[in-house]
């Protein structure tokens, strides 16, 4: 009896975060879209002081809702697990929409970055786009998060015809040695991290990794403090579904 009291009041408990994580997402995704009328000009001119402050409004709102998302996913794979539904996919066009989608960001921050792809394009494998789309954005933007102005990333993606391997390398702030093995875990942060970033979940990573597994693929860094990191992702390579 006690026992499933206790499940109960876990369920509703998640239930709860569930409904408020949802309720915030809906009110910063509005405040968003007022943001980014409001850079537009929708709403007339700004002058320069005015955008600065609403261009810092809308980075805070983003990372927000990067959070409450990490937060929802989750508590998705915490309660019923997620449910993958493969298919063939375009690595390469995956990477490069991912890239499109933080350009501005990039810019914004004066980035070097490069992609670097096989000269021969790669077959359409067999993968959950939206989740590993999911995965290597949140590899990505860490390392946009984590590398100062005027840093460095580069991508790469190649093959070995049995894996796919995918390589995200920064000239960020490094993971210190003493924290490298709590790194993937649910919420954890690193010190340096909180320092430079106020803002994070601390769950990407934990979601990224589940994923990854979940293609019976392996995820591992190396990284030096000050200096910068490099992810590494590989996935066996399957052409079609068995
Ligand atoms: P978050 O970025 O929201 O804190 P993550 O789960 O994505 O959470 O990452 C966990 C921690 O791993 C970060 O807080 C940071 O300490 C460290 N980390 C991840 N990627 C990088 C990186 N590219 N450079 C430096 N530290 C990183």
């Amino acid at each position: 009896m006690k026992k499933k009291e206790r499940k109960i009041g876990k369920k509703n408990k998640i239930d709860f975060v569930s409904l408020v994580a949802h309720q915030l997402k809906t009110s910063l995704s509005a405040m968003k879209l007022s943001f980014q009328m409001l850079l537009n000009g929708d709403f007339g001119a700004l002058n320069q002081e005015q955008k600065d402050i609403i261009e810092k409004l809308h980075q805070r709102n983003n990372m927000l809702i990067h959070s409450v998302n990490d937060l929802l996913n989750m508590i998705r794979i915490e309660d019923k697990g997620y449910f993958y539904h493969f298919d063939r996919v375009d690595i390469e066009d995956l990477i490069n929409s991912i890239i499109i989608f933080s350009q501005e960001e990039l810019k914004r921050k004066k980035i070097i970055f490069q992609f670097e792809k096989p000269i021969v394009k790669l077959p359409k494998i067999m993968l959950d786009k939206e989740k590993i789309c999911l995965a290597i954005q949140n590899i990505f933007d860490n390392s946009i998060k984590y590398t100062p102005l005027g840093g460095q990333i580069t991508i790469s993606l190649k093959n070995d015809n049995k894996n796919l391997e995918i390589k995200i390398q920064d000239s960020g702030i490094g993971i210190p040695d003493s924290q490298k093995k709590n790194i993937f875990e649910k919420f954890f942060r690193g010190s340096n991290a909180v320092k430079a970033q106020t803002i994070g979940s601390g769950l990407g990573l934990f979601i990224t990794k589940e994923i990854i597994e979940s293609h019976q693929g392996k995820i591992w860094f190396e990284s030096k403090e000050n200096k910068g990191s490099t992810f590494f992702i590989t996935i066996p390579i399957k052409t079609k579904g068995d």
